[in-house]
């Protein structure tokens, strides 16, 4: 294999790697949205749950309120008593105060009902809002993960690149051209592994003769069908035998 190939093959694996960076800093914000739904969601279960607490509130005033005002009503009654001068006149005024208390009754029914409520509500509103803190301690957290992995992945990149414009220096310009071309062109894939015949970047297979050009000289060839650059490289499992391993000098 010629230095240039090699040197191609090497510019290959970078830039398959800044890609598969590119994509995984790309994804960040939609894992980091993941968290973001639950805070949203406990959120909203949170505000409807206080505002219901807060009418319940709103109406026991009320009732508080109207409970006064009947209790006043009833004492300026009763302030009056001494003016009656009739049986029947004292029967009215009884039967008024009758009304009054009775209504006193329905009404402080009602409060207890509604304390009873509020109190009930007083726990849901704790829990739910105990849920929209430890939702946005998750988010948080995520978030600083997320940020933390951006800055690593970043990093990584710019090492990626630092190695690649080293590699597409030492390539022939005319060569480093028709790479970019192919890789613009071929989906990011402009040198492809022969295997058994097989182009591996568009799983066609080549000539024999073309196969064994691949393996046997040190020129540069390109697939008939999709044009990308070829290597051969020697599986492992053979690798290992001392019979097949050719000598490095
Ligand atoms: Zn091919």
């Amino acid at each position: 294999m010629n230095d240039q190939l090699k040197l191609l093959i090497e510019l290959q694996e970078l830039d398959t790697a800044i890609v598969s960076i590119a994509d995984n800093i790309a994804l960040l914000p939609r894992k980091l949205a993941q968290f973001e739904d639950p805070l949203k969601e406990a959120s909203t279960l949170f505000e409807s749950t206080k505002k219901k607490s807060e009418t319940l509130n709103k109406k026991k005033h009320d009732k508080d309120l109207e409970l006064d005002e009947v209790q006043d009503k009833i004492d300026k009654l009763k302030t009056r008593s001494n003016d009656i001068k009739t049986n029947k006149e004292y029967e009215a005024h009884r039967k008024e105060i009758e009304a009054f208390e009775k209504n006193i009754h329905k009404i402080e029914d009602d409060i207890l009902a509604l304390m009873e409520a509020i109190e009930a509500f007083a726990g849901d509103v704790q829990k739910e809002e105990a849920k929209v803190k430890s939702a946005e301690e998750d988010f948080k957290i995520q978030g600083k993960l997320i940020e933390e992995k951006k800055i690593k992945l970043n990093s990584e990149i710019d090492i990626c690149k630092a190695k690649r414009n080293d590699f597409a220096a030492r390539i022939d310009k005319n060569i480093y051209d028709q790479y970019m071309q192919k890789f613009e062109r071929l989906g990011g894939l402009a040198v492809v592994q022969v295997e058994n015949e097989i182009c591996l970047g568009c799983n066609t297979n080549i000539p024999p003769q073309l196969f064994n050009d691949i393996k046997e000289t040190s020129k540069t060839y390109t697939c008939y069908y999709c044009k990308r650059f070829l290597y051969y490289q020697e599986p492992p499992a053979a690798a290992e035998n001392p019979q097949t391993t050719t000598p490095s000098s």
